[in-house]
């Protein structure tokens, strides 16, 4: 596998083959993201969808989710905190 620069963990590690997500931040993903810290979003993302109870069907969550990847991969934007008191909700 061909190494890249991550810009979350900052080293260089193993990268994808082909982007594991589709669009222009699959591209992203490809050029800056290591299987390791991949492997760190999708259990992320899994707390998420557990938390917030989300349909990955849904637009909103799928919006929700792809804004928080963006946070935690690329380190831009703000990433949604898991508040138990806000269980069930997408606070914007
Ligand atoms: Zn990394």
């Amino acid at each position: 596998m061909p190494d890249v620069t991550c810009l979350r963990c900052g080293q260089a590690r193993a990268g994808f083959e082909k982007p594991p997500f589709p669009g222009v931040i699959g591209a992203r993903v490809l050029e800056g993201t290591c299987t390791v810290c991949w492997g760190d979003w999708l259990r992320q993302q899994t707390m998420l969808i557990n938390h917030y109870g989300l349909n990955v069907m849904d637009p909103q969550a799928r919006k929700f989710l792809t804004q928080n990847m963006e946070a935690f991969l690329f380190r831009a934007g703000a990433q949604a905190e898991v508040d138990t008191s806000r269980q069930g909700t997408i606070d914007w």
